[in-house]
């Protein structure tokens, strides 16, 4: 199979051929209704989040609009994605520090965005991410379930699965990589029920269903 240093590069060639279109699912137009999707988008779907975010960024345009109207206006108005309590607690906080301390603007570093109220390590790394500065390779559950199919990683732990990813992958993929994974995991390599036998990576992963010389081509 490889070292797995070997492996890393067709791996992420053959996921960005397979997965062109491969981005973050959550619709945004600006840096803060990015930071507020991440916000809403824990412990729900995307899908979810967009359906929330459709009419709620039509009434709430910037910073100041989330603190303009009272807590349980909020609540009600992310009431669909769930915990709304905590949600419309750290939006507010979150963009009240965003007009006090940066000028209404999201910071672009994860040490910054991490100073903003109810933003924990992972929606810090997405969010730098999107805007183009990825200080790490953000890690969900496709991405860990990946990670580990394909050899990359022996770790549970999410931290330790991204300090071995951080040292395998280039630089310049961290902010695409997860995207790859997660739609591959998504498309082909489902958790219950992997389609190896339709998948680009078979001659390169260890945990492939198919025996690699009933692969017709190996890229
Ligand atoms: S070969 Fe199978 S287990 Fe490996 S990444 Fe592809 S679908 Fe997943």
């Amino acid at each position: 199979m490889g070292r797995r240093r070997d492996r890393i590069r067709p791996i992420i060639e053959l996921l960005a051929t397979e997965h062109a279109d491969a981005k973050i699912a959550l619709e945004f137009r600006s840096p803060v209704e990015l930071l507020i999707s991440v916000m809403l988008s824990a412990q729900t779907t995307d899908v979810n989040v967009n359906r929330v975010t459709k009419t709620l960024f039509e009434k709430y345009r910037g910073p100041e609009d989330y603190l303009a109207v009272p807590r349980e206006e909020l609540e009600q108005d992310v009431y669909a994605t769930g915990f709304f309590r905590q949600k419309a607690k750290s939006i507010q906080g979150a963009m009240r520090v965003l007009l006090e301390e940066f000028d209404g603007e999201v910071p672009g570093t994860v040490d910054e965005l991490l100073r903003l109220p109810g933003v924990a390590r992972k929606t810090a790394n997405v969010v730098a991410a999107e805007l183009g500065n990825p200080q790490g390779i953000v890690v969900d559950t496709h991405v860990r379930r990946l990670s580990q199919r394909l050899g990359l990683t022996r770790r549970e732990d999410p931290v330790k699965i991204e300090r071995d990813l951080v040292k395998l992958v280039p630089r310049a993929d961290w902010g695409r990589f997860p995207h790859l994974l997660i739609w591959h995991g998504r498309r082909v390599c489902d958790a219950r029920r992997p389609r190896c036998e339709d998948c680009v990576l078979v001659a390169l992963c260890p945990s492939s269903r198919v025996e690699v010389d009933e692969v017709a081509e190996i890229p």
